[in-house]
This record gives C-alpha cells, sequence and structure tokens, in this order.
C-alpha cells in the first residue's frame, strides 16, 4: 500500500464509524467481484448514510489522488462495481430509505441503496407499482439500476430505468452536491438524467432518486407457449410485433434452460419443449381480453405445440419464479457460467440463436438461452469451468464472438447490463473513433482527473486501435 493510500484510510477510519469501514484484507476479499468474470480488490470499503457522507469520502479521494467506485448490490454483470484500479469502494447499500412518496403525484424520492422489489412492494398498498424489475430485484438497488439503466421482463412495453426516473440527487467528482431533473416529467435545459443513468457510475456518485411510479393494472394475464424448436418461437415474437400486439413482457427460453429450472423448482415448463415463450398482457380488462386471445392465435399460427393461459394468481407466480430464477438454475449444471448481454432487431431472432449454436459446437461450450425476447435482448450464458486452465479466455473470446454476431446483425453491445470493464474494448464494434472521442469528452467535463470509477466504459488505448481500424476499412471510412 503506497503511503498516500494509507493515510486516506486512516482518515476514513478516523471520520466514520468503525462498523462503516472495512480495510482488512480478509474483508475486501467479498467486495473484489460482481456478477461478472473480472476482479479486483479495493483499497477500502466504506458504508456512508448521507450524502453529505458520500461528499465527504469523494473529497478525501480527490486529495489523495485515489479512484473510487460507487457500489448498489454488486449483481451487476459487467464488472462496473469492481475497483477496476482498486481506492475506495463507495457502497450505497446501507442508503435504504424511502424518503418521500408523493401518491397524488405518483412518485417517490428513495435512496440509491433500496432495493428494487421493496419499492414494488411498498407501493402495493397505493395501488402503484415502479415498473423496471430486473431479474435480479430480489437483490439489486435502484442506485445500481440507474447506474445500468437497467431493464426487465416488463420493459418492452413500459421502458427502462431511464424512462422512470424524474431526478437524481448526485455527489459530482468534485465533491460537490447537485439535483438534475426533478419533480416534473420534462425539466428545462440539459438532460441531465437522461446523460446520468446508464453512466455506469462514472460521471458522480447518485444518493437519491425520484422515481416515477404508475398505477397497478386493472388485469394481467400470463400466457406459455411451448415450440418444438426456437425458430418457431422467434417467429412468434416477430409475429406478435408486426401485428402490432405490444404485450408486457415476452421472454423466451431454450430447452437447456427449461431443463435446469424444472430441476431446481418446478414451475409448470414441459422438460421436453424445444423452446417456450412466456407472454404477459395487462392493462383494462377489456384490452387484455382482447389481447390474449391474438397471442393464442399468433403463438399457434407460428407453430406452437400448445398455448395455456396461467389459471389463477399461483400459476402465474410460478411461471414467473421460473424465469426469474433461470441463472440461478442454470448455476446448478455448471461450476461457472458467463452471462452475455447482446440486442439484435427481432427480425433476426432466428439467424442469431443459429448462429449462437454454431458457436457453441465449434467452442465445445454449452450455452443455454434466456432472454428478453420482445427487445431482441439476447441472454446466452456460456456454461463453462473456471478450474480448467485457460478456459477463462476462452470463455471471454466465445462471448466477443457473440457480440460480433449481434454488431453485425444491426444490434448493439448491451440490451441492459452495461459495458464496464467486460466489454469496452468492444465498444469500436459498433461506434466509431468521433463517437467514443465526444463520449470521452463528457467524462472528462464531469470528471477530469479520471478517479470517478476509472477503467469502464472506454477501450483500452491501443488495444482498440486495431478493431478502429478493423471496422473503419470495412466501413470505408
Ligand atoms: C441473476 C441476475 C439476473 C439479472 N437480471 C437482470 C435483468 O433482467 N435486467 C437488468 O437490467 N439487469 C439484470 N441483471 C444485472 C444487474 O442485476 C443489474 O445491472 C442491476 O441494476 C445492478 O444493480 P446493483 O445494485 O447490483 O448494482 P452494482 O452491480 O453494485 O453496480 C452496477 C453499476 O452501477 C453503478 N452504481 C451503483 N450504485 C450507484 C450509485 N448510487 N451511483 C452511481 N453509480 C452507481 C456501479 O458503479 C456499477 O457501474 C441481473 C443480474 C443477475 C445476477
Amino acid at each position: 500500500m503506497a503511503v498516500a493510500e494509507g493515510t486516506l484510510v486512516d482518515e476514513l477510519r478516523q471520520n466514520l464509524p468503525a462498523e462503516r469501514v472495512l480495510w482488512r484484507d480478509y474483508d475486501l476479499m467479498l467486495y473484489e467481484y460482481d456478477g461478472s468474470i473480472d476482479k479486483h480488490r479495493p483499497l477500502a470499503v466504506v458504508f456512508p448514510l448521507s450524502s453529505t457522507e458520500v461528499s465527504q469520502v469523494v473529497k478525501l479521494c480527490n486529495r489523495y489522488g485515489v479512484p473510487y467506485t460507487a457500489r448498489g448490490a454488486g449483481t451487476g454483470l459487467s464488472g462496473g462495481a469492481i475497483p477496476a484500479r482498486g481506492g475506495v469502494l463507495i457502497s450505497l447499500a446501507r442508503m435504504t430509505r424511502i424518503l418521500e412518496i408523493d401518491v397524488d403525484n405518483m412518485r417517490a424520492i428513495v435512496e440509491p441503496g433500496v432495493v428494487n422489489l421493496r419499492l414494488g412492494q411498498a407501493m402495493a398498498q397505493y395501488g402503484l407499482t415502479y415498473v423496471p424489475d430486473p431479474s435480479s430485484q430480489k437483490a439489486c438497488t435502484i442506485g445500481g439500476n440507474v447506474g445500468e439503466n437497467s431493464g426487465g421482463p416488463h420493459t418492452l412495453r413500459y421502458g427502462v430505468t431511464t424512462n422512470h426516473t424524474l431526478g437524481l440527487e448526485v455527489v459530482l467528482p468534485d465533491g460537490e452536491i447537485v439535483h438534475v431533473g426533478g419533480n416534473s416529467s420534462d425539466s428545462l435545459g440539459y438532460d441531465l438524467v437522461g446523460l446520468i443513468v446508464g453512466s455506469e457510475g462514472t460521471l458522480g456518485v447518485v444518493t437519491k432518486v425520484w422515481v416515477r411510479l404508475v398505477p397497478i393494472n386493472e388485469t394481467v394475464k400470463t400466457i406459455l407457449a411451448v415450440f418444438g424448436n426456437m425458430e418457431d418461437a422467434s417467429s412468434a415474437v416477430a409475429g406478435m410485433i408486426a401485428q402490432r400486439i405490444v404485450p408486457a413482457a415476452i421472454e423466451m427460453m431454450d430447452n437447456l434452460t427449461i431443463r435446469a429450472i424444472e430441476s431446481r423448482s418446478p414451475s409448470g415448463y414441459p422438460v421436453d419443449a424445444q423452446g417456450v415463450v412466456l407472454i404477459e398482457v395487462d392493462g383494462l380488462r377489456e384490452e387484455v381480453d382482447a389481447q390474449a386471445p391474438a397471442v393464442d392465435e399468433v403463438c399457434r399460427h407460428s407453430g406452437a405445440l400448445s398455448v395455456r393461459l396461467a389459471r389463477d394468481e399461483a400459476e402465474r407466480a410460478a411461471l414467473w419464479a421460473g424465469r426469474k430464477g433461470a441463472f440461478a438454475a442454470i448455476g446448478r449444471l455448471t461450476p461457472d457460467y458467463y452471462t452475455v448481454d447482446g440486442v439484435v432487431p427481432r427480425t433476426k431472432l432466428p439467424a442469431t440463436l443459429a448462429r449462437i449454436q454454431q458457436i457453441s459446437a465449434e467452442s465445445g461450450f454449452r450455452i443455454a438461452n434466456v432472454f428478453h425476447a420482445g427487445d431482441g435482448n439476447l441472454h446466452p450464458l456460456i456454461l463453462w469451468d473456471a478450474d480448467i486452465p485457460g478456459s477463462e479466455e476462452r470463455v471471454i473470446d466465445t462471448g466477443a464472438e457473440i457480440m460480433q454476431v449481434c454488431a453485425e446483425a444491426g444490434g448493439s453491445l448491451s440490451g441492459e447490463h452495461g459495458i464496464g470493464m467486460e466489454k469496452k474494448d468492444l465498444m469500436p464494434l459498433i461506434f466509431s473513433q468521433h463517437d467514443v472521442a465526444q463520449m470521452q469528452r463528457i467524462k472528462e467535463a464531469f470528471d477530469p482527473d479520471g478517479l470517478c470509477n476509472p477503467g469502464k466504459v472506454f477501450p483500452t488505448a491501443g488495444r482498440c486501435m486495431e478493431l478502429f481500424a478493423r471496422r473503419g476499412r470495412a466501413a470505408g471510412w
């Protein structure tokens, strides 16, 4: 530990109570990773309870020239909350208060450590809900959702975190506390809320969030369509949207995922199905009553072997528990799995899934698919074993190959998990050098000293130049 770092840790321990500063190696080990593959140990972990304390920590880091990284629950899947260059990990996990609920205007002010599911549950008594529902919602925090601009099954119809964030309180990299956006759905000046949501903790530390609430729908129906192959399942997805049916959620799972779910906790998925599509329609009773049969018809027309409407709330909950527990279920099949997050236009789903199957055969890794099909947001889970020498490099290369397929299909590198450490060197697959340079200028305007969550989002100099050059040649730049 450098002298400045040692002094910084001493100062943190003087400024915060002992139980809110971790600095021993043994404790720090727990904070060196998130849900992705990368790892890096922090210098210290602090647990502030207020914006003022966050600001003090950031100012101290600035004084010693030490980087810092905001962390929610650490469920991120792209390395966003890993302190890539060491320094102080600022855990917002103890700032868990719902500060204000404005039922009439359907909004609330919450601290960043509020767990996503808890917010939804707390609003239910007012007939309201908070829409973005990542499958990790039992654990992930609103601050982390803001960091990643998270989505979830129901964002097909209702949008992602940015569409449900009205305002933010942010501790900027110079330690000053600012408010952007606020109570109204439109605010004057530059849309800094839009800029900060999804910036992966690289522009400041969010300490309060003004969230938009919506009324709980009058009726909801969940439908399970079972297919003999993934092509038919994909064509049902494209078919629904083509017919202007936009359900609240369209989720798809392949046979490997279905078997994993059913062996962990039976949820009502037929284990011999090659693909299932879980569709949810919600809204006013008349609208739902009209949509459900239309969904049924499209699925059957696309070759569904069966289409079943959940009979009651218990059956509906079981189907969703299976889907939301799918990643955990896959964890029982393999020592490790690597979650890839890419987007393709919905119409490209069949070709992309076929290509992923081919990549699986060529690489020798089993790949399970469970994803937000309505958004074309794929999550191939690559099953691997970290104890096999050389497998980490191979699994990362396989993930990068899938990303290349998504980019070539006109898609994107992430639907919701962000770029983080994991995909920063793949940015040239979809952005030009000028695009990245413009983003970098924004980062420098906020964080001229580069101490706020460094080592994320932006490609490593040199390593990416070759990719930029290759892509430039292909595009004729
Ligand atoms: C099983 C499983 C299922 C998942 N399903 C989904 C899904 O359906 N949809 C989806 O979008 N994601 C999903 N994820 C990914 C992950 O849960 C989300 O990205 C989530 O929003 C991360 O929240 P967190 O609190 O764990 O944040 P962390 O992982 O701790 O942090 C994520 C990023 O946000 C930044 N950050 C955290 N707090 C703050 C703050 N207060 N201020 C500024 N920056 C901050 C961090 O620096 C980091 O860059 C899943 C993950 C798992 C493990």
